[in-house]
């Protein structure tokens, strides 16, 4: 009877490895599944740039066609505005490849919030196309340690969807809370909102709600925004969200800590 709990106790084992074995090629071709879906959605990215960008030179450099002053004014504004796309898309990639590899280092300076967000929104101005921006600064904030670049970017990339997802001239809210080992930033826009099942996949890198075309129709973005968003509070030691505004709208939120006991590393 020992050999034969022997023999079962090896055929178990050879079982179990066979399982094992299965289950890391599984997951091995899931990852390659992944990998690819990510790969084709890049292309798809960068292809469509490109063919809008090829067409455009092609017809203007036919030479047999006289465009009017306009077309060919079209046309050129075509080439630059898909040039920015794939600039942009370029740099995105980059963030997020940064960010995934843990690569990112925010340099921290003591800075008042209040006036990074009115930078942002002066340099914005031209883009805000005539939107009424509310803000609800409070009187005495106390100043954040942060990347100012990082947080810039964040701000920047929020008020861009909320141009990009919500109809023309609808007003965008932003506020900051101040709390006791936090500040809370809110920006909140009167569009479509997120539908809750949603709330946190459009973090997720390349997600986009799909149906969903932005109301210019010529800005279409990456899926990388959020994401990036996401690993830039983070990396500072808040946490970011959606939730739904009060009356319609999606009120993005992010928080971040005001001491070092809020989640920064202690140097
Ligand atoms: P992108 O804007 O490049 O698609 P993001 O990561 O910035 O990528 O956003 C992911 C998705 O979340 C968008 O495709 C859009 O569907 C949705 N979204 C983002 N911001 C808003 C908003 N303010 N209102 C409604 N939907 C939004």
């Amino acid at each position: 009877t020992s050999q034969f709990a022997a023999t079962l106790r090896q055929r178990v084992e050879d079982a179990h490895h066979r399982e094992q074995a299965r289950i890391r090629m599984e997951a091995l071709q899931r990852t390659d599944a992944l990998r690819l879906a990510l790969l084709s959605s890049v292309s798809h990215d960068i292809r469509t740039p490109l063919s809008t960008i090829k067409t455009a030179i092609t017809s203007l450099g036919e030479e047999d066609v006289q465009w009017d002053e306009e077309t060919r004014r079209g046309f050129i504004a075509s080439i630059e505005r898909e040039t920015d796309r794939l600039n942009n898309l370029v740099e995105n990639l980059l963030d997020m490849s940064r960010i995934e590899a843990g690569l990112l280092h925010p340099e921290r300076i003591w800075y008042p919030l209040d006036e990074l967000i009115l930078d942002v929104l002066n340099r914005m101005d031209t883009r805000l196309q005539g939107r009424k921006v509310e803000t609800h600064l409070p009187n005495q904030l106390s100043p954040v340690e942060l990347d100012y670049v990082m947080i810039d970017q964040v701000l920047t990339n929020l008020l861009e969807n909320a141009i990009r997802y919500t109809p023309a001239g609808s007003p965008i809210d932003i506020s900051i809370q101040q709390h006791n080992k936090e500040v809370v930033v809110s920006i909140a826009d009167h569009g479509p909102g997120i539908a809750p099942e949603e709330r946190e996949q459009i973090f997720d890198k390349f997600y986009r709600v799909k149906g969903k075309t932005s109301d210019s129709g010529t800005a279409q973005g990456t899926g990388l925004g959020l994401a990036i968003c996401r690993g830039l509070i983070e990396a500072h030691g808040g946490t970011i969200h959606v939730e739904a505004r009060p009356g319609g709208g999606a009120d993005f939120r992010f928080t971040l800590p005001l001491s070092n006991s809020g989640g920064m590393e202690l140097l």
